[in-house]
């Protein structure tokens, strides 16, 4: 496609939300179908009546399929600090990252909603650019004199298809892309057993075809596997639910909560495991309630590589190889301070 040549276009629809004396701007969304896979795509935002944003673009999805390649950048625990902002700039500058997936915290609104709005503005550059799927932390919740997650569900449109999507608005959802299959879920929300979001993650481990997409990676916020002496316990109640249906079923688990970077070996029941998932806990991108730096000792047998400091990570999927990167904010450079790789024979 071509910069400046708008060719076609997408009706969307426009909503608005309040929460206590706040009422937001308009909030446009609206779905692109029929697009051509791995094809840039030049867009603006707007109508003849009221004029048009600046021109962005974004590459289409590129399909899925057991021998593709594709990147994520993975966040956690953004907010909108200056080291927020480097995160972000250092996820801009990497081509390679096709999508970002981000398991929740992100704009530490906390009620404030003008705090949403400059988000979005810090958000911009990547967010324009290139998919964001977020999953609902505790700092989504907002639930002060106003219905839980109202913002959260107002601004973000996950494709939540599932039968479920009324009753939970974006808090869990799957995609897939490349040779991935993603699970989203939320810590914040009924998981138990019998409950929808229960029902759907079951259903859609079971949907799987591993044939079609050999990684399975889920988000959920508060970590199965911390030995960060904060939010100690906070992910168990959903471990316990779920540990035995991704035994064998999920490659690689993120989370976000704890303010830190902490890789687990592939683990479970507290032992270590390779048919188990990989657990990584990525609550590092900067917000502005600072870093958590006092850890268990002696380190756990499950754990690998635990560190206070703010950055991203990559994950870059072959249909063989999932190779995880954690990149630092280092001066103004992202320096990559962890490195694993899983195999799969073909
Ligand atoms: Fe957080
Ligand atoms: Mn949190």
């Amino acid at each position: 496609m071509v910069s400046g040549r708008f060719g076609n276009s997408a009706q969307g629809t426009t909503q608005t939300y309040t929460y206590i004396l706040y009422t937001s701007g308009f909030i446009h969304h609206t779905t692109l179908t029929g697009l051509a896979p791995n094809t840039r795509y030049f867009y603006r935002v707007g109508d003849v009546a009221t004029g048009f944003s600046q021109e962005f673009s974004f590459m289409s999805h590129p399909g899925v399929g057991p021998t593709m390649s594709y990147t994520f950048g993975v966040v956690g625990d953004l907010g909108q600090t200056t080291y927020s902002n480097n995160t972000i700039w250092h996820m801009v500058a990497n081509s390679s990252i096709q999508s970002i997936i981000h398991p929740g915290d992100l704009s530490y609104a906390d009620g404030d909603q003008t705090r949403w709005d400059s988000w979005g503005r810090l958000a911009q550059p990547l967010a324009a650019t290139k998919p964001w799927m977020v999953a609902a932390g505790n700092h989504e919740v907002e639930s002060w004199f106003s219905q839980e997650f109202t913002a959260y569900n107002a601004r973000f449109q996950m494709p939540s298809v599932n039968p479920y999507k009324n009753a939970s608005g974006n808090l869990f959802y799957s995609f897939e892309v490349g040779p991935v299959h993603v699970l989203v879920l939320c810590t914040y929300y009924n998981f138990t057993q019998g409950s929808p979001q229960y029902e759907f993650a079951m259903n859609d481990l079971k949907s799987i075809s591993r044939a079609r997409t050999p990684w399975v990676v889920s988000l959920v916020h508060a970590p199965w596997y911390n030995s960060n002496e904060v939010h100690q316990g906070e992910g168990d109640a959903m471990m316990a639910v779920f540990e035995d249906a991704f035994y064998g079923n999920v490659d690689i688990v993120f989370a976000g909560h704890v303010h830190a970077y902490e890789r687990c070996y592939q683990t479970y029941k507290a032992q270590r495991d390779p048919k188990a998932p990989l657990y990584i806990t990525i609550g590092d991108g900067g917000n502005r309630e600072g870093l958590y730096d006092t850890w268990i000792d002696p380190q756990p047998v499950w754990s690998a590589f635990r560190q206070a400091a703010y950055g991203h990570g990559v994950l870059q999927v072959t249909g063989t190889t999932a190779t995880w990167t954690w990149h630092t904010i280092d001066t103004d450079e992202p320096v990559a301070s962890d490195q694993i790789t899983l195999t799969k024979s073909a």
